[in-house]
């Protein structure tokens, strides 16, 4: 007669597996992911067990996994012949949750919290109820002759039997609910869901998952085919990050690339290393060629895969990324991270954060090598994620500026192409105190300013063609000793001392009629004034203070109530044939002053690219002079 004993499941547990039970979370397929990082441990345990006593013996060779399945019983089979359990551990291991196993269940996070806990972390054993209304482990120790059944089906307790299995290891036999709307348990029980579910979860297990397969085969002297079953190893066991960088060759590297990250263009770059030291680590990182197309939008999730011992613990962990890197895509093994380690854990983990640190570096280090050595594919990376490298400098108050100030690219109008800040400083003199650039939509676009024409025989001016690009360069304020000067606001000035005060003096010479000119744009302009900064051009409008035009577009352009407005200087160029005949209107016809002073600044606007706020007044005003003349 067989003994029985019946058992109840210590209220902790009983808590876990509750949860479990009534887990509504989709991706219950994890379940297989925890029983096999179980049974790998178990593997782990034995084989350095056998190192240090001969008693002992072990051939690593020899060490496996087994998955099975069995449609008409309804049954899935996880089977290994690691340690195996006594009696006494699989009361203490499976009835109450094992200290290194327990995820810190706290009653009050239970609501807002179980769909998160189980989707990214280890849970365990337990988790083999969120597919099972039964479990069985038989299990027999290597240390012990007798072999014990435990069976639970559910939080009502388990029982524990004796069994007559002969070899160590454990044996978990899952009984799979009946299918509900929610969940198809019985599409588990197929060869192709298994394989899957293996390959995606622990492919990197170091130990053969084996499981039986059919296969197809033509027959001896026949051209029929018959099927066959064989038993194959299903895991890859061996990562690729784990291999020697020298014996791996660029398709490989390519095509885990493509596999993992469903991006079917060649990776830009390729980042392999291995860190021991603080923290250890394994690291196989991507820099992708071309941006994803929900990169710049709310949907893109950042983070890279995390795995500790080659077991997959979460897919996409943002930690391990800053924002202004989001682009990176790739693989962390660590050792240094419990299997089971808590969302909440994970945030404030001291080695994540070393991790992180270290990765941000490699990464900056990579893109500044690129930008030395390889020319061409930084420009190609810098188009497709350079925006993100100036909203990172522009984010959080400029806090990271330092970081990326190195990486970004502007438009030369000296070289005609893009060059970096250093770039740009490099070639001027020690008294040289500013780095001129102006914003606008296309290079093409600001190239025509008046303001540019005037400044670029001068100095090199750098073109600012993304919105995000003056709140970047705002951000920074100084580099290398030099400020940024935009060219366009009012105060920019690069005349001598002489001609300042010939300018000042037909400033103040005009100044009543100027004054009538401001009065007439009463509320569009702070002031009107004549210039010496336009070569051909008769008008440009400047600003004074911290917001540009281009700014003032910009985020008047943002969906919100909030609108702003730069303060604008309507300059005229004082040698222009314009200024004579506003003098001359001033003095004999104020009406006709009037309508020429309007037209001048809506011109002035247009070329600002600056919207008309009465577009049929203008068409009208310019009517009335073209029939006056
Ligand atoms: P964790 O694995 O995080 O400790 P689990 O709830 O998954 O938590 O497992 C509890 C314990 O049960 C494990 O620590 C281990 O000692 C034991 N155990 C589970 N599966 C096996 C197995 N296949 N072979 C041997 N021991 C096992």
């Amino acid at each position: 007669m067989i003994k029985m004993k019946k058992r109840q499941f210590k209220t902790e547990s009983k808590r876990i597996l509750d949860l479990m039970i009534n887990s509504i979370y989709t991706n219950k397929e994890i379940f297989l992911r925890e029983l096999i990082s179980n049974s790998s441990d178990a593997l782990d345990k034995l084989y350095y067990l056998s190192l240090t006593n001969k008693d002992i013996k072990v051939n690593k060779d020899d060490l496996f996994i087994r998955v099975d399945y069995n449609k008409d019983k309804r049954t899935i089979t996880i089977s290994d012949n690691g340690t195996g359990m006594t009696e006494e551990e699989l009361e203490n291991n499976l009835g109450v949750i094992a200290e290194s196993g327990s995820l810190k269940f706290k009653e009050e996070n239970k609501e807002q919290n179980d769909v998160n806990i189980i989707g990214q972390f280890g849970v365990g054993f337990y988790s083999a109820f969120m597919v099972s209304d039964k479990v069985t482990v038989e299990s027999k120790s290597y240390k012990d002759d007798r072999a014990t059944i435990w069976e639970s089906a559910g939080v009502d307790g388990y029982t524990l039997s004796p069994s007559d299995k002969k070899d160590n290891g454990t044996i978990i036999t899952l009984h799979l609910k009946e299918d509900t709307e929610d969940y198809n348990y019985s599409e588990l029980l197929s060869e192709y869901k298994l394989r899957g579910i293996i390959k995606k979860y622990s492919d990197y297990i170091s130990y053969p998952i084996k499981m039986e397969v059919e296969n197809n085969r033509k027959k001896e002297d026949s051209d029929e085919y018959e099927t066959y079953k064989e038993v194959i190893t299903i895991n890859s066991m061996i990562p690729l990050w784990k291999r020697n960088k020298k014996d791996i060759t660029e398709e490989e590297y390519n095509n885990f690339y493509s596999d993992k990250f469903f991006d079917y263009d060649k990776p830009l770059d390729v980042l392999h290393f291995n860190i021991e030291g603080n923290v250890n680590y394994n690291a196989l990182l991507y820099i992708p060629s071309h941006a994803p197309y929900d990169y710049y939008s709310k949907e893109y999730e950042k983070g890279l895969q995390l795995y500790t011992n080659g077991v997959l613990i979460m897919d996409k962990c943002s930690e391990l990324l800053p924002d202004y890197f989001s682009f990176v895509r790739g693989v962390i093994d660590t050792e240094d991270i419990p299997l089971n380690i808590s969302r909440e854990a994970l945030q404030d983990d001291k080695n994540i954060k070393l991790i992180a640190k270290s990765i941000e570096s490699k990464v900056k280090n990579e893109l500044l090598d690129l930008l030395k050595n390889n020319r061409d594919k930084y420009l190609e990376f810098y188009k497709a994620f350079g925006m993100q490298l100036k909203f990172g400098i522009y984010n959080d108050y400029g806090m990271h500026k330092d970081k990326l100030e190195d990486l970004i690219m502007f438009y030369s109008s000296g070289e005609k192409k893009l060059i970096t800040l250093d770039e740009y400083v490099n070639k001027l003199k020690e008294e040289d105190k500013n780095i001129y650039y102006c914003a606008g939509e296309t290079v093409d676009k600001i190239d025509m300013l008046p303001q540019v024409e005037g400044i670029k025989d001068k100095h090199e001016v750098l073109y600012l063609t993304d919105y995000v690009d003056e709140f970047a360069i705002m951000a920074i304020h100084e580099y290398k000793g030099k400020t940024f000067v935009n060219v366009t606001n009012e105060s920019t000035d690069l005349s001598t001392d002489e001609e300042k005060e010939k300018i000042n003096k037909e400033n103040t010479d005009n100044k009543d009629m100027l004054e009538e000119m401001k009065k007439v744009l009463e509320g569009n302009v702070e002031e009107v004034k004549l210039t010496n900064k336009l070569k051909s051009h008769p008008v440009c409008l400047t600003t004074t203070g911290e917001v540009s035009t281009s700014m003032e577009k910009v985020i008047n352009a943002m969906p919100t109530d909030e609108k702003i407005k730069a303060n604008e200087v309507l300059e005229i160029n004082a040698s222009h044939k314009i200024v004579d005949k506003l003098k001359d209107l001033y003095k004999n016809d104020k009406d006709e002053f009037t309508k020429y002073t309007k037209v001048i600044y809506y011109e002035a606007r247009l070329i600002e690219g600056l919207p008309i706020d009465n577009p049929t007044e203008l068409s009208n005003l310019m009517c009335d002079i073209m029939a006056n003349k």
